[in-house]
């Protein structure tokens, strides 16, 4: 068993100062293999270019990798998991990874979504951060420029939560395990103290507040918190809890075993069917076929299925069907396992 490979998720409004603190964060990594997530878009899509040509050395292309289907916390199965696989599946994975969060994805349903069963093994989440403007807080608007939150919310398809700024900003800080106060240069001493004062009342025990510049902040302070934010959801409140309409609950995953099968066709043929009718979200698996030598592989998401055969059977292995089903909580496991034997 080795070591899981730590996330940061970096949330916070547009234009609070994610992307300068992620560049300094890169700049002060020393020598970690960073892999960056950025689901930051709208009219200020331009993150993932900045940091992708942002110069600092061991900062490859190849390590920015950009969400821009929508919301991250409304896309986790079909955009967020599988990129998150992608970069596991690498030869060489990397030592940490930053997501970068859209200002509107509410954090904890993203942070649900590290329980996803192939990425909780692999992976833990090191800490939420929550990144703010001093000013705009300080001004009781939350966000610097809200015109262009208006616009983000308005050009993104996928988001299915329409919460008010103030929602979204409690959810971030309820959920964090640190705060970054940015653009303290903004304001005077008893203006910081106000700000601090309020936002630190709305926080979890423990939690830290830092204050920064320009997001000058480094990584020594923002990576390592070690705070598995993923095994105390509990522990972090939303304003969303318990909305059964919005999409966001638990995985669960089971296996069903059918044995050597005569030909792939019927099974194949049930698969697309099966995954329609109860919602599943991936079915992958092996399939032995009477008289193959290879094994068949079997993978399943959306409507699309993907089989080939990719090596022979091993002496040591049982040549047997065998599926695993992934869904949300709440899988009919005895109709699947059914529907799946035919
Ligand atoms: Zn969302």
């Amino acid at each position: 068993m080795t070591a899981k490979i730590s996330a940061t998720v970096i949330t916070g409004f547009l234009g609070a100062g994610k992307t300068s603190m992620i560049r300094h964060l890169l700049g002060s990594a020393n020598g970690k293999r960073l892999a960056l997530i950025i689901n930051e878009f709208g009219d200020l899509g331009v993150d993932g270019e900045i940091l992708k040509s942002c110069g600092i050395e061991g900062c490859e292309d190849g390590d920015v990798m950009e969400l821009a289907n929508g919301c991250i916390c409304c896309t986790v199965a079909d955009d967020f998991v599988p990129t998150m696989e992608a970069l596991l599946a690498r030869p060489n994975p990397p030592d940490h990874i930053v997501i970068e969060t859209s200002g509107l994805a509410l954090p904890k349903p993203l942070v649900k979504a590290f329980n996803w069963p192939e990425i909780r093994t692999r992976v833990t989440v090191d800490g939420v951060i929550a990144v703010i403007d001093a000013e705009a807080v300080a001004a009781g608007r939350f966000a610097p420029d809200l015109d262009a939150i208006a616009a983000q919310r308005a050009a993104d398809d996928a988001l299915d939560h329409d919460s008010p700024l103030e929602e979204v900003f409690e959810d971030q800080l309820s959920c964090a395990d640190l705060v970054v106060i940015n653009k303290t240069d903004l304001l005077d001493d008893s203006l910081l103290a106000k700000v601090t004062g309020e936002v630190g009342a709305r926080l979890r025990p423990a939690v830290k507040l830092v204050r920064g510049r320009h997001g000058a902040i480094d990584a020594e302070i923002l990576l390592g918190l070690g705070a598995a934010a993923e095994d105390d959801l509990e522990a972090r409140p939303s304003h969303h809890d318990g909305v059964e309409d919005h999409d966001h609950d638990d995985f669960e995953s089971f296996s069903v075993s059918l044995g050597e099968l005569r030909a792939p066709e019927d099974l194949l043929t049930r698969l697309g069917p099966v995954i329609s009718t109860h919602d599943i979200l991936r079915i992958k698996g092996f399939a032995a076929i009477a008289g193959k030598d290879m094994r068949l592989v079997l993978h399943g998401v959306g409507g699309r299925v993907q089989h080939y055969f990719d090596r022979d059977w091993h002496p040591e292995e049982p040549r047997e069907t065998r599926l695993v089903v992934i869904g949300q909580t709440g899988l009919d496991r005895a109709a699947i396992s059914a529907a799946l034997a035919g």
